[in-house]
């Protein structure tokens, strides 16, 4: 049963907005719901022609919106903020219906969404009190004073993926925004629907026109708004083989960029952990959002003194989580977010079959969803390291399981990955916490937990998990140009030449 029910989907604002206006788009895509797997609109899918209005409309309004102070910008932000705490019942709703997200889940989403707006609020009123700030430790008795100033990249072309789709374009906009920049931001062809409601948002707080603009549609819109030529910096999330196209992108502009790419991260479980607290962590390290978290814990290595005993616990709670309807009350884990990526996870799942991996849960649909994408939550083991389920990403709820003895043993497993996004360590001894930490190869480490995401700290991962950070202040500055001030301050004439007084 249905406990929401606050969205009109016959009245959704399905507009691309362009230089603060409403604009229609002869070609549509079918958005579906994924727990239904019915088309419930038809979303706007931009030409090359809108994306040029779009980056057109962003940098004539840049060089008004840039030189603001950071204290009249902050305004805006906290305005946004504001607007998305009161939407965010009805924002959350269409958000699950959506990606196919369980309600509970899509509200944190929505106070993440407003809670990152109001810190980059907070960094753009700081920004004012550090512009001009004096570098004090040039060589002393020089002719030189120094100070820096910090301005913003310019047209900023964000492109985000659908697992938290309006979170993902706030982690690129709020400091983007923030920091000066104007936005033509390309939200997932997937889950299009929350971010053309956010038009309405920028457009109740009077966000000058062109600041944000925002287009849906396929790759082939993201292909042309990256290669854009004036597009000064591409800011991305989304999957390694697009994080590779949109870098080539880059590369041949030259511009800044920000990758947010794949994972297969791992948890580390020792001896000493609390077992019933790690095995919660556990489930939520990878079943969490369906299973489709760029950061999920999905490689689980458990030391082999307590592997049988920590595993029974493990799959007896994983077959306890509730899947359903997204928006029904108690759901845990709701389908899958399109066809294309059930057939994918069910793929890896065949394929594990054939390989001889044990199912130790899940691994089918469940008898009582016969339509929508669902898939039980799957925990296997009895594989090696070369097996596709534990070095492949799957973006899907499955968990899979190796026995370690070791610390050195655990450690080599865990970075044995092309992948450095995160990674998670269970122990009761802080010693060995602490030396896990210093040697996981990744961006994020949790210890104790996994997931837990704050706006005030720099996310994003090392080798090919990408580049750069969101978040955070380095997030901030990742849309900040750094502009170094030098003025000659002594009475002396330069010298060099011997130029003759005038
Ligand atoms: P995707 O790469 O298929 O698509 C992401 C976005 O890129 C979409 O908006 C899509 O339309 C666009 N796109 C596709 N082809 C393009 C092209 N050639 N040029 C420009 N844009 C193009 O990824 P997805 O399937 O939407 O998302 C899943 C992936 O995202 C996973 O690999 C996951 O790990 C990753 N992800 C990473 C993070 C992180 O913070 N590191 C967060 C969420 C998701």
């Amino acid at each position: 049963m249905s406990s929401a029910n606050l969205v009109d989907i016959n009245n959704l604002q399905l507009k691309l907005y362009i230089g603060g206006k409403f604009v229609e788009a002869p070609l549509r895509l079918p958005v579906v719901d994924p727990a239904t797997e019915e088309v419930i609109v038809h979303a706007p899918a931009a030409s090359e022609s809108h994306i040029n209005q779009a980056v057109e409309a962003a940098r004539a309004v840049f060089p008004y919106w840039s030189t603001l102070d950071g204290a009249s910008r902050a305004k805006h932000l906290d305005a946004i903020a504001e607007a998305v705490k009161r939407l965010k019942p009805q924002l959350a709703e269409l958000e699950s219906r959506d990606s196919g997200k369980p309600l509970a889940e899509a509200m944190w989403d929505m106070d993440d969404v407003s809670g990152t707006f109001t810190y980059y609020a907070g960094l753009a009123r700081e920004l004012d009190g550090k512009q001009y700030e004096a570098v004090t430790d040039l060589p002393p008795g020089g002719d030189f004073t120094a100070s820096l100033r910090y301005e913003a990249v310019g047209v900023v072309a964000a492109i985000v993926p659908w697992n938290y789709p309006l979170l993902m374009a706030t982690w690129k906009l709020a400091p983007a925004l923030a920091a000066g920049c104007s936005i033509v931001l390309k939200p997932s062809e997937v889950t299009p629907l929350t971010a053309l409601q956010f038009a309405l948002i920028v457009e109740e707080v009077g966000l000058p026109a062109g600041v944000i603009n925002i287009l849906t549609g396929g790759p082939e819109t993201g292909a042309i708004l990256s290669n854009h030529q004036d597009v000064d910096k591409i800011t991305f999330t989304g999957s390694v083989p697009t994080g590779v196209k949109i870098m080539t992108a880059a590369a041949k502009g030259i511009k800044n960029v920000t990758l947010e790419l794949g994972g297969k991260s791992p948890a580390i479980v020792f001896d000493s952990c609390d077992l019933a607290r790690t095995v919660e962590w556990v489930m939520f390290g990878c079943f969490w959002t369906n299973g489709q978290i760029c950061s999920a814990t999905s490689r689980l290595l458990v030391q082999e003194t307590i592997y049988d005993k920590f595993m029974a616990k493990l799959v007896d709670e994983t077959n306890k989580i509730q899947v359903g309807n997204p928006l029904a009350e108690g759901v845990k884990m709701g389908p899958i977010v399109n066809k294309v990526q059930f057939d994918k996870v069910m793929g890896f799942l065949e394929r594990a079959r054939v390989e001889g991996i044990n199912f130790a849960a899940g691994g089918d649909r469940p008898t009582d969803c016969p339509r929508g994408y669902y898939v039980r939550p799957t925990v296997l083991t009895g594989m090696r390291p070369t097996a596709e389920v534990w070095s492949t990403e799957i973006f899907g709820p499955v968990l899979s399981v190796m026995a370690f003895s070791t610390e050195d043993e655990a450690i080599r497993m865990a970075n044995d990955t092309e992948y450095g996004l995160a990674g998670a360590v269970f122990s009761g001894v802080e010693a060995q916490l602490k030396r896990v930490t210093e040697q996981l190869r990744c961006g994020c480490v949790w210890r104790n937990c996994s997931q837990p995401c704050f706006s005030q700290l720099p996310w994003g991962g090392w080798k090919r998990s990408g580049i750069g950070r969101d978040l955070g202040r380095e997030g901030f500055k990742a849309y900040l140009e750094t502009k170094q001030i030098v003025t000659h301050v002594t009475e002396n004439a330069l010298g060099w030449y011997n130029v003759a007084k005038l």
